[in-house]
């Protein structure tokens, strides 16, 4: 797997479905968020791509259960829910919204230097954007390996699955990275991914295959840290390199950054 040719896709790892405090809470999910920052982390690192999708509800979304659908509120319009966990922010983001664009539109998105994010009402990606039909195979065109991870595993992750098999690239998805809505529907969409060729491995096993080493071994250059500045919207991620002299030039305690070194992954500096 080179990184050159692969797009990471992160579904829907917004605070109500994550967080246990979340409106549409997928049961354990906050277990994961150490491994989504380690992905996100990997993805900069290695300067690949970050593409997804986000639910964006609106009063009238027909999935809701005040109109009859079958979710109650999640994800609401600007609402503190609707937010991706700190762990997953966008980085110079290009928004997608549901809206009709044109082809040039798309083309400027697709070129745009950032990651890219497709805005649904939805479960499906398909349905719940208008542009992702056409939007999709573009994104994928020079894709060869595309890596899928997020929630909720049985309902938009296995849409996303379905949006994507067949257009082009081979499909990976992060068994250590997901959580399902309902635990017995997340082992179905399991078995049929597999029967589909969608290959499964842990962000050990991603790891060794974008960095060639092994899976487990320890590599000097993996601890990233997020630094997340409240005047800035989005954090945004050092090395461990970076990190020392960002300690240091700080005036944090040495003592600190060897206790982060020693949690790689898992700490976040706020300054
Ligand atoms: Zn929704």
């Amino acid at each position: 797997m080179k990184p050159e040719t692969t797009l990471f896709w992160d579904v829907d790892t917004q605070r109500d479905f994550v967080l246990p405090d979340g409106r549409l809470y997928a049961p354990g999910a906050e277990k994961i968020v150490a491994t989504l920052g380690a992905i996100t982390a990997l993805a900069r690192r290695l300067n690949i791509r970050i593409a997804g999708d986000v639910d964006r509800h609106f009063p009238g979304d027909p999935e809701l259960t005040r109109n009859g659908g079958p979710y109650p509120d999640h994800c609401m319009n600007a609402t503190p829910g609707q937010r991706k966990i700190e762990q997953t922010a966008w980085v110079n983001a290009v928004d997608i919204e549901n809206r009709p664009l044109s082809d040039a539109e798309l083309d400027a998105a697709i070129a745009h230097r950032g990651d890219l994010v497709i805005e649904k009402q939805h479960v499906d990606v398909l349905r719940g954007n208008c542009n992702a039909p056409r939007l999709i195979p573009k994104l994928l065109r020079n894709c060869r390996d595309l890596v899928i991870y997020g929630v909720c595993t049985d309902v938009c992750v296995d849409f996303v699955v379905r949006a994507t098999l067949g257009q082009g690239p081979k499909l990976h998805v992060v068994t250590d990275a997901i959580a399902a809505l309902d635990a017995e529907r997340g082992k179905a969409c399991l078995e049929s991914w597999r029967a589909a060729s969608v290959e499964l491995l842990t962000f050990a096993q991603l790891k060794a295959a974008l960095t060639g080493t092994e899976a487990g071994a320890t590599d000097s250059h993996e601890s990233f840290f997020t630094i997340r500045d409240d005047s800035q919207e989005s954090p945004y991620f050092i090395s461990a390199e970076g990190a020392e002299l960002f300690a240091l030039s700080s005036g944090l305690a040495r003592f600190l950054y060897d206790d982060l070194i020693a949690h790689p992954h898992s700490l976040a500096v706020f300054v």
